[in-house]
């Protein structure tokens, strides 16, 4: 691997670990962070956890594994590109979803509405929870112990509120700093999978079609590209084929636009990163493509009638829980009831969150339905 750019985080510059603990004998410290993230509870959770479609609509949809897997996937791409911290962005993208609900942004949006009285409920926050203390796995500390930046990649947006109690991980959204490159590149990385394996999931699922996707520009470009080249190709082939000319462009500009944008800055330290503006970007034209398929989907996949029922009834379900163990903490399993009278009501978020699309269901079953246990 080429040397890291003098910008790039690494084991000399970061910031380390909440508890000091002596250094991996093969290991970087960030290829560590990775291999603990891809070990915890709360990974393996992500299988059955969806973004857009229910988990057992279909076995063939994106789970949030899969979609973690793709972000660490374009982000390393892209890391590499620009000599920067493969490990650091592959850590990052791979924890980044771990503090969602299930049935995605509809149940995040249901918790958040359950714990407005209670400091709110925001999955970026519950990530770094999970990280911080719920995984208890190591013996001489709470959580996964995980490296300054891992953390702070992880935490992509906050309010100023919640930011104030964050610490040294809040002080760049009091501060109006940016994070290191590596963050910024997973936060697009994130964008750039969402986007293509939605519209990819979408038309699978026949709640778009090719026809409608005709009026996304990007997407029709590589359409009729590639109709002109393979006439005759199947449905199947010529939609994967044009995903993955999306991608690939949004990748490679991606990748070109922040190169110039380093040049442009000339950045010579991570802290010069963090004073700066924000480095990684698209071109505009792309960034202009890119929140035309943001539109697309928001008004034709995110608001179909089916993804809207689906979202329906995921809010009953996370409400109706929530309601039943607030109201009484004794139908709790024994290590969610707070001790000492503590926060009872964050213990539930802890609870409802932690579960998968179909943990929930169950679960709902059990509390709800006459004749079942
Ligand atoms: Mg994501």
């Amino acid at each position: 691997m080429a040397e890291l750019a003098p910008y790039a985080v690494s084991d000399n510059n970061s910031r380390g670990r909440r508890h000091p603990e002596n250094a991996a004998v093969h290991r970087s410290e960030f290829q560590r962070d990775r291999d603990r993230i891809v070990h915890s509870t709360a990974f393996r959770r992500l299988e059955y956890k969806t973004q857009v479609f229910v988990n057992h609509e279909g076995d063939l949809f994106r789970t949030r594994l899969t979609h973690s897997l793709e972000v660490a996937q374009i982000g390393r791409s892209i890391a590499r590109a620009l000599r920067l911290n493969e490990d650091l962005v592959e850590a990052i993208s791979l924890a980044h979803d771990l503090g969602h609900t299930p049935f995605g942004h509809a149940g995040q949006e249901a918790l958040h509405r359950c714990m407005r009285d209670f400091g709110g409920f925001e999955h970026n926050l519950q990530s770094l929870r999970i990280v911080d203390f719920l995984e208890q796995r190591y013996a001489a500390f709470e959580g996964l112990n995980l490296c300054f930046e891992t953390r702070e990649g992880i935490i992509k947006h906050c309010g100023l509120e919640n930011a104030r109690q964050l610490g040294e991980l809040g002080e760049r959204f009091i501060k109006r700093q940016q994070p290191s490159l590596e963050a910024q590149i997973c936060n697009l990385a994130d964008e750039i999978a969402y986007n293509n394996h939605d519209v990819d999931d979408g038309l699978r699922a026949g709640l778009i079609s090719l026809q409608q996707l005709e009026a996304v520009g990007l997407f029709a470009r590589y359409l009729n590209e590639l109709r002109r080249i393979y006439p005759g190709l199947t449905e199947r082939r010529l939609i994967h084929e044009t995903v993955r000319r999306m991608i690939n462009a949004l990748v490679c500009d991606l990748i070109d636009n922040t190169a110039a944008n380093i040049a442009r800055h000339s950045p010579r330290s991570v802290e010069d990163v963090r004073g700066g503006p924000p480095l990684v970007g698209f071109s505009d034209d792309f960034n202009r493509a890119q929140q035309e398929i943001k539109r697309f989907l928001r008004e034709n996949l995110y608001q179909h009638y089916l993804v809207l029922r689906m979202t329906h009834k995921a809010q009953r379900i996370i409400s109706d829980l929530f309601r039943a163990f607030t109201e009484n903490p004794a139908l709790l399993p024994p290590q969610f009831v707070a001790q000492d009278g503590g926060e009872q009501t964050r213990r539930v978020a802890d609870y409802v969150a932690g579960m998968t699309d179909r943990y929930a269901i169950k679960e709902h079953r059990r509390m709800f339905a006459i004749g079942e246990t």
